[in-house]
């Protein structure tokens, strides 16, 4: 890059900077810590590389990124998606054939063959998003494009994406199938827009005859976003099927750009739920089939399995392969119901009925964790590691028990309804961004018997 460039690049960042303190969208501390420090790393047609120090700095632009792409997109007068990098990850891809080596990687087939139509049991609760899923593979782009399917995790919907792609790859072998996880999508990005590879990777995935795009939830990234949305709009043009699958409904879902959300809806959404008794049953016969375990497996241990566990496929999965490893360990000479309870009686999930759960377990939960006291994330110390408690246990509250944020905000020092919304919100998106927090989630959780 010449002096010139460079030079330019310092001074249209300089105005968007003052143009953004002045706007007064950041507290003075906030700017001047967290986002001062930036710099225009790069800027072309469609992107700016925006390089900050550190992951905070990150997390804290990334939250307000509409607002600063607006401000930069009018001071060079055109509409550009920002892109923000931490100087280690600049550094770590170097040269475009490292880039190259590793776009081949996103392109590998992915297709899990063990993942197919036969081995997917059909109930009630799956029995549409099966149907349109095969519907897909008998007349592409045709019905139902894009199909959406949505449901909670570990209930199916990425055995129905490969299922799609192994139907594909025995029954149409001429035909392009791409496997994406959208974490990955956003990473062959992320990489490719340094490495200008990005065209290439859009003439690549423009080519494909199946687009199949796993938890499509996780494409937070506005530069991604923006690429996705041309290459969607010239597959779907062309009559190229598309696949998608989400945790939420497309209307729910939050930090993705509604003019996404609206092309995702004009398809067909189909709701992937929990399986009821039959099928659950059914699903760890299936999965028993191929095992290659000796041991013996009472009929009344699975109709135990299937009771409690329900409510996600891959946890019932889970708890048989628990069961087996643990009677390789004490060796009984069958699993019997009596063995399988003793095994499960060790388990929080077991010990905890979801029902319990109380808010003040929850409150319980995040303090001990927190190392606080409950006066304290009901006060209104806006303390770092305070209010974070707060934002945590609030979050919960509204994710596992459903309260009305009424309730909450009452629950936590009479706050005002629309400010503990708010939180949540917020909370919802950053934990998608900060893995520190994220795994803060999960252990509290965990502790909760929750996951
Ligand atoms: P999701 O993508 O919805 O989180 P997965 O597709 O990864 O869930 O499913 C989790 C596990 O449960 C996988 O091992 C999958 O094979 C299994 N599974 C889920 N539903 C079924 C079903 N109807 N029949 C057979 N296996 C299933
Ligand atoms: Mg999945």
């Amino acid at each position: 890059m010449s002096e010139f460039v460079k030079k330019q690049l310092v001074n249209i960042w300089q105005t968007t900077l003052k143009l953004i303190e002045d706007s007064g969208q950041f507290d003075p501390a906030v700017f001047n810590i967290w986002i001062k420090d930036s710099q225009l790393y790069d800027l072309d047609e469609d992107f700016a590389t925006i390089l900050v120090p550190y992951k905070i700095n990150k997390q804290i632009m990334m939250d307000s990124i509409g607002f600063i792409q607006q401000i930069l997109s009018g001071v060079i007068e055109h509409d550009v998606a920002c892109q923000i990098f931490l100087q280690e990850e600049m550094n770590r891809l170097s040269s475009s054939s490292v880039a190259k080596a590793r776009n081949e990687v996103m392109f590998e087939n992915k297709i899990k063959e063990d993942y197919t139509f036969e081995n997917f049991i059909v109930g009630k609760n799956n029995r549409e998003a099966q149907a349109a899923a095969l519907s897909c593979c008998y007349y592409p782009g045709k019905f139902n494009n894009p199909l959406f399917i949505y449901g909670n995790s570990g209930l199916g919907k990425t055995h129905l994406l490969h299922a799609i792609g192994n139907y594909i790859l025995t029954n149409k072998p001429d035909a392009k199938v791409l496997y994406i996880y959208s974490e990955d999508f956003v990473t062959l990005l992320i990489e490719s827009m340094k490495n200008k590879t990005v065209e290439e990777v859009k003439e690549r995935i423009a080519e494909v005859d199946y687009l199949l795009i796993d938890d499509i939830q996780r494409l937070t990234q506005s530069a991604s976003q923006e690429v996705f949305f041309n290459l969607y709009n010239k597959l779907i043009t062309n009559h190229k099927q598309i696949v998608i699958t989400s945790d939420i409904h497309p209307n729910d879902l939050k930090g993705i750009e509604n003019r996404l959300i609206s092309r995702f809806s004009s398809g067909l959404s189909v709701a992937i739920g929990a399986p009821e008794f039959e099928t659950a049953k059914a699903i760890l016969s299936k999965k028993m089939e191929g095992r290659e375990d000796t041991i013996m497996i009472d009929d009344d241990v699975l109709d135990y399995l299937a009771t409690k566990f329900s409510s996600d496929v891959r946890k019932l999965e889970g708890t048989l392969n628990e069961l087996f490893f643990k009677a390789i360990l004490y060796n009984p000479d069958r699993i019997d119901l009596a063995f399988a309870k003793e095994i499960f009686k060790e388990d929080p999930v077991m010990l905890r009925e979801r029902s319990e759960l109380t808010v003040k377990q929850i409150k319980q939960a995040v303090c001990e964790f927190y190392g606080l006291t409950r006066h304290q994330i009901e006060s209104k110390s806006r303390t770092k590691n305070i209010s974070t408690a707060r934002h945590i246990a609030m979050y919960l509250c509204r994710k596992h028990l459903e309260l009305p944020y009424v309730k909450i905000g009452l629950e936590f020092g009479g706050r005002d309804h629309s400010t503990v919304m708010s939180s949540y919100e917020k909370m919802v998106n950053l934990l998608k961004e900060n893995d520190v927090m994220m795994q803060a989630v999960i252990r509290i959780e965990h502790q909760l018997g929750l996951s």
